[in-house]
């Protein structure tokens, strides 16, 4: 899948608007707490900067209902913008209101002027034509740097793409590298190619697992759906969470899962506690011990071996979903034992957005895989094969 190229356009001294996806998480004192994604749209920001561009920023953060909501006012990104780009980052105080639209007609080559939070305006959501049509008057050329709500169908994602023609329009830095590595990685992979699949349920990867067992030599599961896996198995696993109604779904998995040849590793023990809590009585169990009423919450020392052991020749490794739950600590060493071994093998290594970056941020090995995402939904959706509405308009048209 080839993507229209930022380097193709003639942008020298002219006007772009660049969406963006500033939608960081904060603390409780509203102070951005992991400036990740700001700084993943930097380069190109600085390539337009360095073309001489007027340069209009859009971004959503939060989710502020279609109203103006001071809560989620995009004050702190322009504030961080401001100094990791050593210059003036001018915050509109509306969307396409009167503020917005003088400041973008006066805005000057070199200068960056960030439009208020995108979904302050109902229509955004709502992919409104008229929204999309009034952000697209502001600029001559439209970049779509915002892998993270690439999936989503909204008026500066997905409309507006339909207001520029070839020539005015392309994916940024960080939306072709996302595709690169997330879509092409997966169609032509180093084999053996490895998938680990974690996270609380089936229900919410069914779709990626089955995109990815043609694809894959091996799947590690781990995280809450295990357990739907080995009750099907015929396992007790106590109070643990489980998806009944998905047995049959599990079932087919596996069989798909032999029928491929594919190597398909459930966990053998795991850490069960009597609830599900930080300060819960925790105890290692094989997968066929679980006690009545306790709950596995990640897998387990002999589990980790086996993974690792699993995981040893692999030259590909692509992993969507926590081990266990990784947020409280007693229940993080599954999945930190498994991030560790990950970012020290020589594979290529992808690790999907939200829970799963969290994780290898928190454990500090986010510096030695090949590539994070930056969106958890979106670079679901790409596991499961789907085309993204924000990205199939940039699609490099074949002859
Ligand atoms: P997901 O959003 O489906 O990727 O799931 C991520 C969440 O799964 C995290 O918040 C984990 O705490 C949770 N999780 C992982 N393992 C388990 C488990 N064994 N039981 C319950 N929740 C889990």
């Amino acid at each position: 899948m080839e993507l229209l190229n930022i380097k193709n356009l003639n942008l020298d001294g002219k006007k772009v608007f660049v969406r963006c996806d500033f939608n960081v998480p904060t603390d409780e004192h509203a102070n951005i707490s992991d400036d990740r994604r700001i700084r993943s749209a930097l380069a190109s920001i600085n390539y337009c900067l360095d073309r001489d561009c007027a340069v209009i920023l859009g971004s959503h953060f939060g989710r502020p209902k279609g109203e103006v909501d001071a809560k989620y006012s995009l004050a702190p990104v322009a504030k961080r913008l401001t100094q990791l780009l050593k210059r003036d980052v001018v915050l509109a105080s509306d969307v396409i209101g009167d503020d917005a639209s003088s400041k973008a007609e006066s805005l000057k080559s070199g200068e960056v002027l960030l439009l208020e939070n995108l979904r302050f305006e109902a229509g955004e959501t709502k992919n409104d034509e008229e929204l999309s049509k009034k952000l697209a008057s502001f600029a001559e050329f439209y970049i779509n740097d915002a892998f993270g709500v690439s999936h989503r169908a909204h008026a500066s994602v997905e409309g507006i793409t339909h207001l520029f023609d070839e020539n005015h329009k392309a994916a940024g830095f960080l939306l072709s590298k996302e595709i690169e590595y997330l879509a092409k990685i997966i169609d032509k992979p180093v084999r053996p190619f490895a998938a680990i699949v974690g996270g609380s349920k089936v229900s919410g990867k069914l779709e990626a697992l089955e995109n990815l067992l043609p694809k894959v030599d091996k799947i590690f599961i781990g995280g809450g759906m295990a357990f739907t896996f080995l009750k099907q198995m015929g396992y007790n696993i106590g109070a643990s969470l489980v998806e009944d109604d998905l047995l049959q779904d599990a079932q087919r998995i596996m069989d798909e899962a032999a029928r491929l040849g594919v190597k398909f590793y459930l966990p053998v023990d795991v850490i069960a506690a009597d609830k599900f809590a930080e300060d819960a009585v925790s105890k290692i169990v094989t997968a066929q011990e679980i006690p009545d009423n306790w709950m596995g919450l990640d897998i387990g020392p002999a589990t980790v071996r086996l993974y690792r052991e699993g995981l040893n020749d692999v030259q590909t490794v692509l992993w969507n979903g926590p081990m266990g739950v990784y947020e409280m600590e007693k229940f993080a060493r599954g999945s930190s034992k498994i991030a560790h071994f990950v970012a020290d093998s020589y594979a290529t290594t992808v690790v999907g957005g939200g829970d799963t970056a969290d994780l290898v941020q928190r454990v500090g090995v986010d510096e030695e895989m090949s590539f994070i995402s930056t969106g958890g939904g979106a670079s679901l959706e790409l596991l499961e094969g789907k085309t993204l509405p924000g990205v199939a308009p940039l699609i490099v048209k074949e002859d």
